[in-house]
């Protein structure tokens, strides 16, 4: 059996399929996350079920692409059920979809979701009512909580066993008469659902059209009495009307309100706040600056930066900040020196010493093995100790900062924070003449870009589609996250680690603003679409849906981790110690290894970008190159090639440099792949060679302006503010030819 899940966007649908199939899809608090259906098994019943999720839909009409995957889907391939959730909050608006669906010749249940938050409100809903007057079957549940699940299934169960033929609020009111004809008329032709198609026939839906002209024609003479009222023959208003009217007329007896002394919650408090005209936007950042200050500062109190204080090496502090941490203390203990730690390190520094110390006792003690016996000098050994456990130590060492990262990140959007932070941006968007719809699928790059780049199928624009995609790259994604948290603990200064990340991250999102208005400028100008979005009550963060989210981060990690990233390391640990002639056995010097050849004549393609100038550029280059399998292969890399903290000699303004680098180039293989399914042909092309141009520019940029203030102050000073007018003046140039053009569309 199959039963489908159906509802407007925000009511739950994602949260119930995963708690009915165990699965661990993602939850999002905005419109477009569920773009394609998605099914799952739910086994506690006589039989297993199949649930289908389906994306979030207003109405049935063919507006949208979510509109017709969800509607084909229930047409088409007719499900034993169909499970109409319904957000009990906002039951109105909910309703207005069931009574299309109720059109369909298919039984359905209606799940009355959120009954927690119409609880604890105080409101009150008569369930039995609302069923009578619709003739399904009504559950109240909480998919957050799982209240009334097994319930809701039960009955679902037991309904799917019957038939059910389509019935309409429509008979109520004025379009009853011309409803039932057009029904009779496809009913003769043998079309199932004939009153769906019959009211989708007089709405002129497209699809419809096409398909039963000669009905059209029949009943056009019946459709031309009702064109003398108020709708001045917008039949899709007058059908749209008629069913708000019954639903408003019934409402009543429905729902009732608790006594409040003011309509405003406590979310639209917190809202007044959060998203404030001037303040929402600020808020943010700073918001975004705690969470990588408690993820990779080591200096969370801000005391050595603040105050120039230091700690010494004692007891409890050397377990408070991990035993290895930076390995300084571990070191001093052994000098029998006193240790000097600069500040107390994060929460994700502390995890991140405490791991690099686990993994790098477990290679330690295989190297002994090898030691021992006496075979550390073959080149099994040696692809086990350098290169697998060197390279894979390199990336787990990590691990915890990039979990603990995510976990702050999932409480902001599963509390409803980030919705928030889409509708910010909306309205900052809008100034520039971008639509914050684009925003939704950039904030999921954060985690990965290519569910980013699938969840641009929401937006209607293929312009607008394909520049998203070219920019979700910019959002810098998990996989990315380990070399900003290497980098991090080689650039200098005690406190700047957090700075460092946080500035990538923002570096990331003004860069992707300032290409949106560069590709902008060079294409027509036209009016942004309306965005409307639910913005859900804010509520605690549940920690089952956390715990899933870090477990899906995890196990991706881990299985990346067990195949392509080693399959990288291995391939660079044969180009890394062997020479060309490989069968004369391995090399005694990297410097004379195929990978070293390989990257010094790439080196010079980087050399404008800093990174790659001296002796060692090399090693950088070929680093960033095997990011394009796995962007965590960057840091595995350079750890097999012996760049490690301690060992990097780079400026602070190559660090900046060759991060950007990384930032802006192609993504991995399977974003490039995914980016080439979803764009236009042409559309690809840009977005590739956009990839690689603002990854070089910006690089170039960065070094450039850094190098300047390492020399002298005043000589930076004078770049950024050349930099500066050359943008400003670029920007009237581009202005003017807008202009020129609007003012030629006028004469
Ligand atoms: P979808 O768009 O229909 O798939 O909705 P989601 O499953 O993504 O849920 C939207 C938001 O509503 C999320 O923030 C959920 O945590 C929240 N939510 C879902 N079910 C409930 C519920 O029963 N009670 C409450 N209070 N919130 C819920
Ligand atoms: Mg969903």
């Amino acid at each position: 059996m199959k039963f489908a899940l159906v509802g407007n966007p925000n009511s739950g649908k994602t949260t119930l399929f995963n708690s009915l199939t165990g699965a661990t899809a993602h939850v999002g608090n905005w419109p477009g996350v569920t773009v394609d259906k998605r099914e799952g098994t739910y086994k506690k019943l006589k039989e297993n079920i199949s649930i289908v999720d389906l994306p979030g839909i207003y109405s049935l009409s063919p507006y949208t692409p979510e509109e017709v995957v969800s509607r084909n889907f229930i047409i088409d391939e007719k499900p034993d059920c169909v499970i109409n959730i319904v957000d009990a909050t906002n039951l109105e608006r909910n309703l207005y979809l069931t009574t299309q669906l109720l059109e369909i010749d298919v039984p359905i249940i209606i799940a009355l979701n959120m009954m927690d938050s119409v609880k604890k409100s105080g409101d009150e809903i008569d369930t039995k009512e609302l069923a009578k007057n619709l003739a399904i079957p009504v559950c109240e549940i909480s998919a957050l909580k799982g209240d009334g699940i097994k319930e809701l299934m039960e009955k679902a169960y037991e309904v799917a066993q019957t038939k059910r033929a389509g019935t309409t609020v429509l008979v109520h009111s004025d379009l009853g008469n011309l409803v039932k004809v057009t029904a009779e008329k496809l009913n003769d032709k043998q079309v199932s659902s004939p009153l769906f198609h019959a009211i989708k026939l007089i709405e002129e839906d497209s699809i419809e059209v096409s398909m039963h002209q000669d009905v059209l024609t029949e009943i056009e003479p019946l459709r031309a009495t009702y064109t003398k009222n108020e709708f001045d023959g917008d039949f899709e208003g007058m059908v749209a009307d008629a069913r708000y009217k019954y639903i408003t007329m019934h409402f009543n007896k429905i729902i009732k309100k608790a006594n409040r002394n003011s309509n405003e919650t406590t979310s639209d408090k917190i809202d007044k706040v959060l998203t404030h005209k001037i303040w929402g936007i600020p808020i943010f950042i700073v918001l975004m600056f705690i969470v990588f200050h408690l993820v990779f500062s080591e200096d969370l109190l801000f005391l050595n930066s603040l105050f120039g204080l230091e700690i010494r090496n004692s007891g409890w502090i050397n377990f408070f900040t991990g035993m290895g941490y930076d390995g300084i203390l571990e070191e001093a203990i052994l000098n029998g020196e006193d240790a000097v730690l600069a500040g107390i390190p994060s929460l994700g520094v502390f995890l991140q010493s405490w791991m690099g110390w686990l993994t790098g006792s477990i290679i330690d003690l295989v190297r002994g093995w090898f030691a021992n016996g006496g075979v550390d000098e073959t080149w099994y050994a040696g692809l086990i100790c350098d290169g697998l456990l060197t390279g894979i130590d390199s990336i787990f060492s990590f691990l915890p900062q990039i979990l603990l990262l995510f976990l702050f990140i999932s409480i902001l959007e599963d509390s409803g924070y980030m919705a928030r932070v889409a509708f910010i941006m909306d309205r900052a968007f809008r100034k520039f003449g971008l639509s914050g719809k684009a925003f939704i699928p950039l904030l999921m790059g954060f985690g990965c870009s290519v569910p980013a780049m699938m969840a641009t199928k929401t937006l209607e624009d293929e312009k607008e589609r394909d520049m998203t995609i070219r920019l979700a790259p910019f959002f810098s994604c998990g996989a990315k996250a380990p070399i900003w948290a290497m980098l991090a603990t080689v650039v200098a200064g005690s406190f700047l680690g957090d700075i460092f990340v946080f500035s990538i991250y923002l570096l990331g999102i003004v860069i992707a603003i300032l290409s949106a208005l560069i590709i902008k400028a060079f294409s027509k100008k036209k009016d942004v679409p309306p965005f409307i979005m639910e913005l859900p009550a804010y509520h605690m963060p549940q920690f089952k849906n956390l715990v899933a989210h870090l477990w899906e981060k995890l196990k991706h990690f881990l299985y990346k981790a067990s195949t392509i990233i080693t399959a990288a390391i291995i391939l660079i640990w044969f180009l890394s110690n062997f020479e060309w002639a490989f069968w004369r056995g391995m090399v005694d010097d990297i410097s004379e290894s195929i990978l070293a050849d390989l990257g010094h004549v790439l080196q010079y393609v980087f050399y404008p970008l800093g990174w790659s100038m001296g002796s060692e550029g090399w090693k950088y280059t070929v680093a960033s190159i095997t990011g394009l399998i796995a962007k965590e292969d960057v840091v595995a890399t350079m750890s097999q090639l012996g760049l490690e903290e301690g060992t990097i000699a780079l400026s602070n303004a190559q660090i900046y440099a060759f991060a950007a680098y990384n930032l802006f180039t192609l993504p991995c293989f399977a974003a490039v792949a995914t980016a080439k399914g979803e764009s236009t042909k042409k559309g690809f092309l840009v977005t590739i060679l956009w990839w690689l141009l603002a990854s070089y520019v910006v690089s170039m940029v960065i070094y450039w302006i850094g190098y300047s203030f390492e020399l002298f102050w005043w000589l930076g000073l004078i770049v950024v503010i050349i930099l500066i007018s050359l943008i400003i003046g670029l920007g009237f140039i581009v202005a003017n030819k807008r202009k020129n053009k609007q003012e030629k569309r006028v004469a």
